[in-house]
């Protein structure tokens, strides 16, 4: 076996796709330790700066003493605590959708949504840039599988046409992981509501950031039920903690519950990090000065870009990639980086089409303006 799988992994490392772990020892703030080396963080998706927060983490330890650590069982054995109830409860209030199901990752809410939604004389529809979590769960759901050009409504109404499923699912990111821009969700409701389909978004990277009170991109773009009738986000992000969640109807949610196997075969996250949570959502919503100090830094970082001619993409969110295209060429690039004590996200093939390897940068609301400009610095001799 192990010839063979050591064959595989020298043709990853020959094609400068070999991926490797760095070792943090400290916790996720905007400097962090890595082999003892400190380092600007330029590369998690702690966009409000909450995954440190002591409020959250005070909250966490009293649902510790409340609840201890495990949650013992799946939610549909005894592992649904009162905290979970409550975090799904004003989460439901939050997007202002009827009913909130909690998941133990984003991964498993997409692997289990499209799965319970769509089934083997059914539709999936995927954007092209769409996180590796919702392909998987509509490769695994059995319904013929399809992909849609990026954010391309008229591919996508084609495609609609052509198709005869009974049940059809459009499936897209929110705001897409990799690049940074947006979906254009009214558009693809309304293309969605024309062909009797239904449309899931993805709002991993919206929630907490976008929107007046931070509910993501449903409430930046004011989108209804009927247009999103499955809006997934994820608990992560934004909020610091752990977990993800899909919020419709009672009629979406209660199918989940009996038809989601990776809702239902699977240990219940633990009490007290729902607890926490409750404590992040008080903060994403009071606390508006992170996402005003977030949009400054975004602004900063685009201006003085632009300033020294880097290859940024168009993106107005937390994620700033730099398209590099060479693989060879990024990891000499990124590996400089470090050497200066920043780090960024080194995205490659398959995470990203082939030729469009980048750096990708991602700004959180507890960056000072030194930090930024220094990092600007740093790609500039890089
Ligand atoms: C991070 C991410 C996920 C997965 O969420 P986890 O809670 O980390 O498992 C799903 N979709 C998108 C778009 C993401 O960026």
């Amino acid at each position: 076996m192990d010839s063979l799988l050591l064959q595989n992994l020298e043709k990853r490392k020959q094609n400068n796709l070999y991926r490797t772990r760095v070792m943090v020892d400290s916790g996720c703030a905007e400097k962090i330790s890595v082999n003892g080396q400190q380092v600007h963080n330029f590369c998690s998706n702690d966009y409000l700066g909450l995954a440190d927060n002591k409020t959250i983490a005070n909250a966490f330890k009293q649902g510790i003493e409340t609840y201890g650590v495990g949650s013992g069982a799946s939610h549909l054995i005894s592992g649904h605590s009162k905290a979970h109830q409550e975090l799904e409860e004003q989460l439901a209030e939050f997007t202002g959708r009827p009913k909130v199901l909690l998941f133990s990752s984003g991964y498993m809410a997409n692997m289990g949504v499209i799965g319970a939604l769509v089934g083997r004389s059914d539709l999936v529809l995927e954007d092209y840039l769409n996180h590796a979590s919702l392909l998987d769960g509509g490769l695994l759901s059995r319904a013929t599988f399809k992909r849609f050009k990026h954010r391309d409504t008229v591919d996508l109404q084609q495609k609609l046409t052509q198709s005869n499923a009974s049940r059809k699912l459009v499936v897209t990111d929110g705001v897409f992981s990799m690049d940074g821009d947006l979906a254009p969700l009214k558009d693809l409701a309304a293309v969605a509501q024309q062909n009797n389909a239904w449309l899931m978004a993805d709002d991993a990277h919206g929630f907490g950031v976008l929107g007046k009170t931070g509910a993501g991109l449903v409430e930046d773009q004011n989108l209804s039920i009927d247009e999103v009738p499955v809006l997934m986000g994820t608990l992560g992000k934004a909020f610091g903690t752990y977990g993800a969640f899909v919020a419709g109807s009672e009629a979406l949610i209660e199918t989940l519950v009996q038809f989601s196997r990776s809702y239902i075969y699977t240990t219940a996250p633990p009490p007290a990090v729902a607890v926490a949570t409750m404590a992040s959502l008080q903060l994403v919503k009071s606390e508006q000065w992170r996402r005003d100090k977030l949009n400054q830094s975004i602004s900063r970082f685009r201006q003085g870009a632009q300033q020294i001619g880097l290859n940024i993409m168009d993106s107005n969110t937390p994620i700033q990639p730099i398209l590099v295209g060479s693989d060879e060429k990024l990891l000499e690039i990124n590996h400089r980086l470090i050497e200066q004590g920043f780090m960024v996200g080194a995205i490659r093939p398959p995470t990203v089409p082939e030729g469009t390897s980048r750096l990708r940068v991602t700004l959180c609301a507890n960056h000072s303006e030194q930090q930024i400009d220094a990092l600007l610095d740093a790609l500039d001799q890089c």
